[in-house]
């Protein structure tokens, strides 16, 4: 692909800059200081795997937000598709008069996600929204209250999506109450339990009859690969025991597909990976190129049980953001993105995968595709490390690269790059982010 910003890397002020210490007192002035920021750094354009600041310096995108512009920044395509609905018809509210490109995405969704079924999709703004309105819909469909989330678990912001979080801060310290009838449980986290697919999957499974009573549960919802978590790649065969004793008790199973999904993994949906077909999936971070769009998609029965008027939302489905998803997914099977996904993640093995053995602050690197995960630990043992974390991205980006943090103990170093991504700009930012490394662990 070509880009209209050089794909390198280039410094040509400290960082921040000025430009951005000066946007940053306006910020500090006028913006809630709980609206925190990784980096103070503003951003003026992009194109591809690179972010260009509002000083000219050009920075390595290695979050793409979080996992939202897994084709690369400012897609022209993309843009072009946006630009020319924005001014053809901006809005009508899908559920007063209809348009046909909240039909064709819905269509598509029916094609992408896993599953040899009849499907049918409702589409909203945010990715907790649409959590929200898989929970009423799992709920309405069974006839039953519980919903359980999986430990490590991010699910959004929102009151019911927060208390389907697993972290208490800084998510959720102070914003009580919670609604009820939602529960947490164990998962399958290799590096931290140690234990087999089969042995989590009878552990998570053993918690939900002696705790909750698997009659009770409505729907499980997983993120197959745990975005904020800490990039968690669950046990070979977790999942598939999960899903046969859902199956058994008539429990939905649920992937949020919201950070792993849309090619990330090398794959439309990361649940593919697991040989699992969920009952619902959630979309949203990579499916409209950077435009508000979250979709939930799932088995007509379970998406037709709810009535006419029980879901929705004013901008739900917004024209704007239809037309721009139907460019992104053109995009990705145009352009072979899933493909490029594997290609980066071959690149990340080949670059990073002896990183346990070269540093001691390093316990374990894991990932699929463009999704990367660092586990941070006090070298010589395997206890989190939350003061590297924070110094390596801290360092990196001073140096022009953005990387994000991840994980229950804020000690998992997160890389969520676009697929277009050049081998030289990881090893780039790699090679930058491995002088904070060799520091650390000396
Ligand atoms: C980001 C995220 C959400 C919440 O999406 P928002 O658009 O921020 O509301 C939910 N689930 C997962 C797995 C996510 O990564």
């Amino acid at each position: 692909m070509e880009f209209s910003v050089p794909q390198e890397r280039k410094l040509v002020t400290e960082l921040p800059g000025p430009a951005s210490r000066a946007l940053l007192e306006r910020r500090r002035a006028a913006v809630s200081r709980g609206a925190g920021t990784l980096a103070d750094i503003f951003m003026d354009h992009g194109a591809g795997a690179i972010l260009v600041d509002v000083d000219g310096n050009q920075l390595i995108d290695l979050g793409c937000g979080i996992g939202v512009t897994t084709i690369g920044h400012a897609d022209p395509s993309v843009a072009a598709a946006a630009a020319a609905q924005a001014s053809k018809l901006t809005h009508t509210l899908f559920t007063v008069t209809p348009y046909e490109n909240y039909v064709q995405v819905a269509e598509k969704l029916a094609e992408l996600t896993p599953g040899d079924f009849e499907k049918r999709s409702v589409l909203v703004n945010s990715g907790a929204e649409a959590v929200e309105n898989a929970v009423k819909i799992a709920r309405k469909a069974t006839g039953r209250r519980v919903i359980l989330s999986l430990d490590h678990a991010f699910h959004g912001r929102t009151n019911l999506t927060m208390a389907m979080t697993y972290r208490p801060w800084p998510e959720r310290a102070g914003m009580g109450p919670f609604p009820g009838d939602l529960y947490s449980v164990p998962s399958s986290y290799p590096f931290k339990d140690g234990l087999s697919g089969e042995a989590a999957a009878a552990r998570t499974i053993d918690y939900i009859v002696t705790h909750i009573g698997a009659s009770e549960v409505a729907a499980i919802f997983v993120e197959p690969i745990q975005g904020d978590g800490g990039i968690v790649i669950p046990a070979e065969g977790y999942f598939p025991a999960l899903k046969a004793f859902c199956e058994e008790h008539g429990i939905l199973f649920v992937a949020d597909e919201i950070q792993a999904g849309i090619a990330r993994t090398g794959a439309w949906y990361s649940i593919e990976h697991f040989g699992v077909v969920p009952d619902l999936v959630t979309s949203a971070k990579g499916i409209a190129g950077g435009f508000p769009l979250a979709a939930v998609t799932g088995r007509a029965e379970i998406m037709d049980a709810v009535q006419p008027g029980g879901i929705g939302g004013t901008f739900g489905g917004n024209p704007v953001s239809t037309a721009a998803a139907l460019a992104t997914l053109d995009l990705i099977e145009r352009e072979g993105l899933i493909e490029e996904a594997k290609r980066v993640e071959r690149a990340f093995a080949a670059r990073i995968g002896d990183w346990a053995e070269r540093f001691g602050i390093v316990g374990e690197v894991r990932g699929k595709g463009a999704m990367w995960g660092v586990e941070l630990v006090v070298p010589g043992t395997r206890d989190p490390n939350p003061a590297a974390l924070k110094a390596i991205i801290d360092h990196a980006a001073a140096n022009g690269v953005i990387a994000l943090d991840a994980g229950s103990w804020d000690s998992v170093l997160r890389f969520l790059p676009s697929v277009v991504i050049s081998e030289a700009l990881i090893d780039d930012a790699m090679s930058v982010i491995e002088v904070k490394l060799a520091e650390l662990s000396a």
